[in-house]
């Protein structure tokens, strides 16, 4: 063979090797990618894009991928969801239920597969989910109660709960609960009325404090709502009877138009939870779980099945007076933005 010839075999057989390692690194770095699965309640309300976005970059800064799925509000849709996700391959399925019921099925479904599941601000109930990552929420109940009672520890209260089906919902009366029953017992405050509202829908709350306020001749002095979208749709039920700012009402989420109205005194006060160390630290935890890392968490929290290890972080309590100090020094929203002319 001339010499020509075998130089250029060999030139073409180093190619080869280097296009084949090449792609071998290739395919290897795709597969290696950790992929999770995100399955969100419901978008339209504006917390859980804020959820989603810090998550998303989060992981993605640590090397992984998220396909992300929201059911809209529709339980069954988000068992879909999930499924789908499990049929996607992904390495860990983190789940923001809209019923904590109806997805215990997919932990399961998950768990054949040997896929671990994190439940996200919301519990899975009655499920052998795996860890769960969340604000101490009886506690977010208790900064409403006691912050709307320092300003009336009397008089007719309205109870506007969640939706029947979030288990934080429930969290969020029995905190309230544990700061209002001597006051209800001893008679100085009066429940007027106790709804709870479906998917937590501002317009939903709307028709509800409209019934409520027909139903007393609007006698109702405090309104406990367990959020920020319920207590947009009560103050604006309020609004109409030229109530909002007379009647003292809750919230939670720190949303913006929340913290809009609270500057403008028709909204007493919100719970402020810093979603970005939540989605931060949910990232970091799917990554572990991914890669079955141990996991070392040193909550429980009982889900009807199990004691879930979990990880509770702070809620923090706004009003008018701490919310430059609070919302604003943390950057969730800016002082531009919340303080805006009527
Ligand atoms: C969350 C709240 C939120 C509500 C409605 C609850 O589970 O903890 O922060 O306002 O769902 O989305």
């Amino acid at each position: 063979m001339k010499k020509s010839l075998r130089v250029v075999m060999l030139m073409m057989f180093l190619f080869g090797l280097f296009v084949t390692s090449e792609a071998g690194l290739f395919f290897k770095q795709k597969k290696d990618k950790i992929k999770i699965g995100l399955s969100i309640d419901d978008l339209r309300l504006e917390r859980w894009q804020k959820d989603r976005d810090i998550f998303v970059k989060t992981a993605n800064e640590l090397g992984a991928e998220v396909i992300v799925t929201s059911a809209n509000g529709d339980a069954q849709k988000q068992l879909k969801d999930s499924e789908n996700l499990l049929a996607q391959n992904v390495d860990v399925l983190v789940i923001i239920p809209n019923n904590g019921d109806v997805m215990a099925p997919i932990v399961e479904e998950a768990h054949r597969g040997k896929i671990k599941v994190l439940a996200y601000d919301r519990l899975i109930t009655n499920a052998d989910v795996d860890y769960y990552i969340s604000f101490d929420n009886i506690k977010v109940g208790e900064i409403q109660a006691k912050e709307l009672l320092k300003r009336k520890d009397n008089g007719n209260w309205f109870l506007m709960g969640g939706s029947p089906t979030d288990n934080n919902a429930r969290l969020f009366r029995e905190g309230q609960m544990n700061i209002l029953k001597p006051y209800i017992e001893t008679g100085k405050i009066k429940i007027v009325g106790d709804q709870w509202v479906k998917d937590w829908l501002a317009e939903e709350a709307l028709k509800i404090m409209e019934n409520a306020l027909t139903a007393t001749n609007n006698k109702i002095d405090v309104v406990l709502a367990s959020n920020d979208s319920t207590a947009g749709g009560a103050i604006q039920a309020l609004n109409a009877q030229g109530l909002a700012g007379k009647v003292l009402i809750s919230g939670q989420d720190a949303d913006l138009a929340a913290c809009q109205r609270i500057i403008k005194e028709t909204q007493t006060m919100t719970v402020y939870k810093p979603i970005k160390n939540l989605a931060q630290e949910a990232a970091l935890l799917a990554i572990k779980m991914a890669k079955k890392e141990e996991v070392n968490l040193v909550d429980y929290v009982n889900n009807g099945k199990k004691d879930v290890p979990s990880k509770l972080l702070t809620p923090i309590p706004v009003t008018k007076e701490n919310i430059d100090e609070t919302v604003i020094a943390d950057g969730f929203h800016t002082k531009e933005e919340i303080y805006i002319s009527k």
